[in-house]
C-alpha cells in the first residue's frame, strides 16, 4: 500500500501541509496516490540520521556493504509485481520495461556489492620509506580512497528504477560508504516509496545504521535546494534537464563550503553515416535509427538527436527510407504533461527555424500524452549558424544535417556542445581516411560507438556514461558502472603512520588480499 510518507532512516513521517499526486499518462488523469511535500524539519532530520549514520557506515567492511546491497536487490525483487504496476502507472512506460528496469537496477547493486566484496576499488598505493635517501630522507606514504560523506541523490523521471531511488547513483554512493538521502521524482513518488522501503528493509536486516537511506518526497524545487544547501551534505548525484542540473551544481558551488555536484544532462549524441554506410546498408540503418530515434517516446539520454552526412544520392535514399519508416512508428506514451508539452514546444521551436525541412512526422491521430515523432533535415551552413537546432529536443526527435563536404562536417562537429555518445556507421578504412572528423567527435564526447545505435547503454565496468559539459558537470565521471563510485571518495594519505594502525588496505600483510601499487608496482603480495 502507498501511503505517500516520507522515509527518514528507518522511520515514516509526513508533516507536510501541500499534497500533490503523481499522474497516469495512460489514462491522462491523476493516480490515486497522494504525497506531502517535505518540511524542513523533516529534511533537517534526515541530514542528522545521515551523518550520525556516517560515523558508523563509513568503516563498514566491504563484506557488510556487499551484503547491504545484494539484501536491496533481494527485497526490490520480492516488491513482485506491485512494482511493476506502479511504475507503469506512473511512467505510461510498457510492462516489458519495467521488468527490464528493474533487472538492471538490481545487476546494477550486485555489480557494486562484488566491487565491495573483491575490495581494490579503494586504490590503495604504498610508498614505503627509504630512510638512508640522500639528501633527504623518504618517508613512508600510504594513500586510499575514503568515503566522502552523506550524498544526495535527485532521481530520475525518464528511469523510475534504474536512475532513480536505488538507481546507480545511490548504489554507488552507498557502495562508496557514504549515507544516501534522495529526492524523490515528483512524476514517480510512489516507485520511490516502494523501493524505499525495501531499502529500508534491507537496511534493517543486514544491520546498517538507521540514517544510512532517507527518502525525501517534493514537487517543486525548494526541498531540492534545502538538501543542496544544507551544510553536512558533501556531495549531490543528478540526472534531468540542463536548467535543473546546473542550478543545483551554480547553488553548491556558491556554498560557504562547495561541494561537486554530479550532474548528467543534455546530450544529442551525433551519429555520422558515411558513404559505405549509406551506400552498402543505408536502408538498414534508416531502419535501426527509425526505432532507436522512438524508442521509449524518444526519452533516452543516448537518443540519436543529430544525424551528420555528406551530400549524395545514397544520403538522399538514407533520409528517404528514415522518413517513411518514421511515418509509420506510432506514438508512445511519454512520461508526463509536462514532458509531452515540453517536447511539443522544442520540436516546434525546432521545425520553425528558417531552412529547415520536415523529412517525416506522424500525421495520425494520438492520444493525449502520446509524443509523435518528427524528422528534419538542414544544410550543414545553416545548422553551423543556428545554435537553437543545436539543442536537445526530448522526445523521439532528430534532426539531419546534410553537409558540402568533408570539411562542413569537421566545422559541424567542432560547434557542438559536450555529448554523452557520439556514433560512426562505416568501415575501418574510412576510420583512418577521416580520422580528422573521427578525432573531432572524440573531443565532444563520452563514448564513441561504430556500427550501432546510441540507444541502450550496457552496465559493465568499462562502460563510460558522462562526457563534457552539458552532458556532464564533471566530464571526469561516470554514472554508469562501477567506475561510478569514484564520485563519492577523497584520498587520504598517511605519512609515517604506525603500521598497525593504518586500514587494513595499507597494511604490510595485506590482508584483505587486494591489489595495490606497492612503489610502483601493481601485486596483491605482502609488503
Ligand atoms: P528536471 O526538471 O531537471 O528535474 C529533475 C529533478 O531536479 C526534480 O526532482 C526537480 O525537482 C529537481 N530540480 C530541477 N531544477 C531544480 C532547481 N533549480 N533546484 C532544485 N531542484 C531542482 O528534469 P525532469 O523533471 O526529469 O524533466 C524535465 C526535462 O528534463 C525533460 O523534458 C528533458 O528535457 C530533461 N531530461 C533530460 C534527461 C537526459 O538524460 N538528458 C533525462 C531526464 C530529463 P521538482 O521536479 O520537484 O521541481
Amino acid at each position: 500500500m502507498i501511503t505517500g510518507k516520507n522515509f527518514i532512516g528507518n522511520k515514516t513521517s509526513s508533516k507536510g501541509t501541500i499534497t500533490y499526486k503523481t499522474f497516469n499518462p495512460v489514462l491522462n488523469k491523476e493516480t490515486p496516490w497522494a504525497f506531502k511535500e517535505a518540511t524542513s524539519d523533516e529534511i533537517n532530520e534526515a541530514v542528522s540520521l545521515a551523518v550520525e549514520a556516517f560515523k558508523e557506515y563509513k568503516s563498514c567492511s566491504g563484506a557488510k556493504k556487499a551484503a547491504f546491497l545484494n539484501a536491496i536487490a533481494d527485497e526490490i525483487e520480492a516488491l513482485g509485481d506491485s512494482l511493476i504496476e506502479t511504475y507503469t502507472a506512473e511512467s505510461g512506460l510498457p510492462e516489458g520495461r519495467a521488468k527490464g528496469e528493474r533487472g538492471r537496477t538490481m545487476g546494477q547493486l550486485r555489480a557494486f556489492a562484488t566491487l565491495l566484496e573483491e575490495g581494490s576499488w579503494v586504490e590503495a598505493i604504498i610508498d614505503t620509506a627509504q630512510p638512508e635517501r640522500q639528501p633527504l630522507p623518504k618517508p613512508d606514504i600510504r594513500k586510499m580512497q575514503f568515503p566522502i560523506g552523506p550524498v544526495v541523490v535527485f532521481g530520475a523521471s525518464n528511469f523510475p528504477l534504474a536512475f532513480s531511488t536505488a538507481g546507480g547513483d545511490t548504489a554507488s554512493a552507498l557502495a562508496a560508504g557514504c549515507p544516501v538521502i534522495v529526492k524523490s521524482h515528483p512524476m514517480h513518488a510512489a516507485t520511490g516509496e516502494l523501493v524505499s522501503a525495501a531499502i529500508t528493509k534491507a537496511a534493517e536486516k543486514t544491520g546498517m545504521p538507521k540514517g544510512v537511506f532517507s527518502n525525501i518526497n517534493s514537487k517543486g524545487i525548494k526541498v531540492g535546494k534545502q538538501l543542496v544547501m544544507h551544510p553536512k551534505i558533501k556531495a549531490v548525484g543528478f540526472t534531468g534537464s540542463i536548467k535543473g542540473g546546473t542550478a543545483l551544481y551554480e547553488l553548491a558551488s556558491q556554498r560557504k563550503e562547495p561541494i561537486p555536484v554530479y550532474a548528467e544532462m543534455g546530450s544529442i549524441n551525433p551519429v555520422i553515416a558515411f558513404p559505405s554506410a549509406l551506400m552498402e546498408k543505408g536502408d538498414f540503418w534508416a531502419k535501426q535509427y527509425a526505432g532507436s530515434i522512438t524508442l521509449g517516446a524518444g526519452q533516452f539520454c543516448t537518443n540519436p538527436g543529430l544525424i551528420l552526412g555528406v551530400k549524395s544520392d545514397a544520403l538522399t535514399k538514407f533520409i528517404n527510407t528514415l522518413g517513411k519508416e518514421i511515418s509509420q512508428i506510432e506514438p508512445t506514451p511519454m512520461l508526463h504533461p509536462n514532458i509531452h508539452k515540453a517536447y511539443k514546444t522544442g520540436m516546434e521551436t525546432a521545425s520553425s527555424q528558417a531552412q529547415t525541412k520536415e523529412v517525416a512526422a506522424y500525421t495520425g491521430k494520438a492520444n493525449p500524452n502520446y509524443g509523435k515523432a518528427k524528422v528534419l533535415t538542414v544544410d550543414g551552413n545553416v545548422f553551423l549558424n543556428n545554435t537553437v537546432l543545436h539543442q536537445e529536443v526530448f522526445g523521439p526527435y532528430s534532426i539531419i544535417v546534410q553537409c558540402e563536404n568533408d570539411t562542413e562536417l569537421e566545422n559541424v562537429l567542432n560547434a557542438l556542445e559536450g555529448q554523452l555518445t557520439g556514433t560512426i556507421l562505416g568501415n575501418a578504412e574510412e576510420l583512418t581516411q577521416k580520422s580528422k572528423i573521427v578525432d573531432a567527435l572524440k573531443e565532444k564526447v563520452g563514448r564513441l560507438i561504430l556500427n550501432s545505435v546510441p540507444t541502450g547503454v550496457e552496465v559493465c565496468p568499462a562502460m563510460h556514461h558522462g562526457g563534457p559539459f552539458p552532458a556532464t558537470t564533471d566530464v571526469k565521471y561516470t554514472s554508469v558502472g562501477v567506475s561510478a563510485v569514484k564520485r563519492w571518495v577523497r584520498p587520504v594519505a598517511y605519512q609515517n603512520w604506525p603500521l598497525e594502525l593504518l586500514p587494513d588496505a595499507l597494511k604490510n600483510e595485506n590482508p584483505l588480499q587486494i591489489t595495490r601499487i606497492v612503489n610502483g608496482i601493481y601485486t596483491d603480495k605482502k609488503v
